[in-house]
């Protein structure tokens, strides 16, 4: 039995072995202590647009920052499986966290999967398990949008130094992580979709404000607008093209962890209805009030959302390794299909919660209320655009066969 199947952990570089059990109980635990601190400070991150200092210390203090990087560099070796869970319930409890624990694993798995071999980017992780990182995305630039798949800013050649200036349009919780992962022109000469992906800390790069974060909702991961100037070295850039990287890892893992978020904000939502619907049928002796129904709606929704979410987590855990599977038009549609339909399911949830609460959802004050909720979760059809994806994977999807069975 190897180390990862006791679920014992010994500490890398340390002589004394710390037993840690990495057990879903454990995952589940510090994920609980983690949500709590989110829950104590929600209002309050909305109300003032602030980060959720707590909480992500929180996340430290369980060093659940570092739960992906595999056990022999400090890490806990967790699945995506295990990162989703975290991510659904953390968005129960505060979406912001959520939201901005879900992009920093998206980065965390972008260096575990494509980083190996790399010594620069092993010892990034080292650090991250350590110190606990918190790593941003930066892959938003000027008037250009969710394409991703095109960067304007190239990154400057000197021998082995290198150098980036981007204008940097969203980076949530730009001014308070420890690190960006950012996209990037390959060089001067290369086209646009010829990018690059790097990883920097804090001590490589600058970030000049250009751009506030007064939102209507998602107002805690303050996600503001930045100069990013970047020095560092060539070592940086991750070995393979962003295009695999693209395909492999970030679309995926980003998809996956966001859907879990708004899935754990919609589970918010029906909890808050349920809690309504419950008070006021034994309010009139066990009879249930008309807007019951759109609680029995909310539930259906919900139960559709957890389950293409990890009927989708389980199609990516079979293919994580298969680099031919994960980049074929069937998975590609699928997973970007998933953003679209779980950001709408989402949105639909908490809206059958919010009717079937009423005045008590839509008022700001009392138990029952989903304004934050509502506000939060329509951030995800917009959050790379539902109306961009649909359009570009139009022609994949012409091209896909029509399945013939049912779990084909
Ligand atoms: C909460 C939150 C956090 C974020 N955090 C980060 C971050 O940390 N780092 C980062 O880099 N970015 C971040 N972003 C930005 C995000 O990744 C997208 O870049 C951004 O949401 C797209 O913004 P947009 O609507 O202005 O642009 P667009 O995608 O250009 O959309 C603008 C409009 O054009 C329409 N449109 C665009 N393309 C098409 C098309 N092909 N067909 C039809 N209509 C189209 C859309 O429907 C929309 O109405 C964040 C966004 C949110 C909401």
């Amino acid at each position: 039995m190897n180390v990862q199947e006791t679920g014992i952990r010994v500490a890398a570089g340390t002589k004394t072995s710390e037993a840690f059990s990495r057990s879903r109980n454990s995952f589940q635990q510090r994920t609980a202590a983690v949500a709590k601190a989110a829950a104590a400070e929600v209002e309050e991150v909305d109300r003032a647009a602030r980060f959720p200092q707590k909480a992500i210390d929180a996340a430290r203090q369980e060093r659940l920052l570092g739960a992906q990087i595999p056990i022999e560099l400090g890490g806990d070796s967790a699945s995506i499986s295990d990162i989703t869970d975290m991510c659904y319930a953390l968005g129960r409890a505060c979406a912001s966290t959520a939201m901005i624990f879900a992009m920093h694993q998206t980065k965390v798995a972008c260096l575990v999967r494509h980083g190996a071999g790399s010594s620069w980017h092993e010892k990034l992780m080292s650090r991250v398990a350590s110190e606990q990182l918190l790593l941003a995305s930066s892959t938003t630039e000027g008037q250009n949008g969710g394409n991703i798949r095109f960067s304007s800013a190239a990154v400057e050649h000197a021998g082995a130094e290198i150098s980036l200036v981007r204008n940097a349009t969203v980076i949530s919780y730009g001014a308070q992580a420890d690190g960006i992962v950012s996209i990037a022109r390959r060089d001067n000469d290369a086209a646009g979709s010829d990018q690059v992906l790097l990883a920097m800390t804090k001590d490589n790069y600058t970030l000049e404000p250009t751009l506030g974060w007064e939102t209507l909702g998602m107002r805690g991961t303050c996600s503001a607008g930045f100069e990013l100037k970047f020095k560092g070295s060539a070592e940086q850039i991750f070995p393979e093209a962003y295009e695999a990287i693209h395909a492999q890892t970030m679309t995926p893992v980003a998809h996956l962890c966001w859907s879990s978020v708004w899935a754990g904000i919609a589970a918010a939502a029906v909890e808050r209805a349920q809690l309504f619907i419950r008070k006021a049928a034994r309010g009139s002796g066990g009879q249930l009030p008309p807007g019951a129904a759109h609680f029995t709606a909310a539930k259906m929704s919900l139960t559709k959302l957890r389950a293409i979410i990890t009927s989708n987590l389980d199609t990516y855990a079979a293919r994580e390794r298969d680099q031919r599977a994960l980049s074929s038009l069937e998975f590609q549609s699928q997973i970007n299909l998933l953003k679209v339909e779980a950001s709408e399911l989402a949105v639909a949830t908490v809206m059958h919660a919010m009717r079937a609460c009423g005045l008590s959802g839509y008022r700001n004050d009392g138990d029952f209320t989903v304004g934050r909720h509502l506000r939060d979760v329509l951030s995800a059809p917009l959050m790379i655009n539902n109306d961009r994806i649909l359009a570009n994977i139009g022609t994949a999807s012409l091209m896909s066969a029509v399945p013939v069975t049912l779990r084909d």
